[in-house]
């Protein structure tokens, strides 16, 4: 157990401050290598990033999950994470997999003193046009690009080639390189556009 690396994999830490049990995903790390590390909980964090900064208006908020269908009448659970850094706050929704966040992962950035009920409002219009498409389908051929020969997907690590070649995670669902190079090989010839965007940003 004295393994960091089992710490950090492990799916519940204890919040520093405030003492809550709280899923792994929910912590930050927050401090510095000399300084050391306090493990703290989402809530806790934004209420000490809003203190360093002076803000009052913000509003710490915790969402309750929210399922959302996809264009195949797939039901997709979302959770919620609020980080609050110096000039905006980030908003992220992710599935979770074992207690981990996996497959389809949101984020939008807003301002710190905006209501966050019209933020998470526009994270989940941004979901709703993303979870309505689908780039692969599965063809006599296993999976394919699909018919608009448009592909949108995440850069994640690859544990099983040490993060030499990416895991892409397109339609929520994990793509190995190597399958992702089979696919455009039906392509053959063509040409095509990569464009890389962050994850705040539309694609
Ligand atoms: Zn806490």
């Amino acid at each position: 157990m004295g393994d960091p690396s089992q710490l950090t994999r492990s799916r519940e830490t204890r919040c520093d401050s405030c003492t809550r049990i709280t899923p792994s995903y929910d912590i930050v790390n927050y401090g510095s290598i000399e300084g050391g590390y306090r493990h703290l909980c989402s809530q806790c964090f934004n209420k000490e990033v809003a203190e360093m900064a002076g803000l009052t208006g913000f509003e710490n908020a915790k969402f309750e999950p929210v399922g959302l269908v996809d264009s195949t009448g797939e039901v997709h659970e979302f959770h919620f994470r609020t980080h609050l850094f110096g000039t905006g706050v980030a908003l992220d929704a992710f599935e979770l997999c074992g207690g981990h966040p996996a497959g389809y992962k949101f984020q939008i950035i807003g301002d710190p003193e905006e209501d966050l009920l019209v933020l998470l409002g526009r994270l989940i219009e941004k979901m709703r046009r993303a979870l309505s498409t689908k780039h692969l389908t599965d063809g006599e051929h296993g999976l394919q690009i699909a018919e608009q020969r448009v592909v949108r997907g995440r850069i994640e690590w690859d544990d099983a080639s040490d993060g030499r070649v990416p895991l892409l995670v397109i339609d929520g669902r994990e793509i190995g390189w190597d399958e992702f190079g089979r696919m455009l090989m039906s392509f053959e010839g063509w040409q095509f556009k990569l464009s890389i965007a962050d994850k705040s940003e539309e694609l």
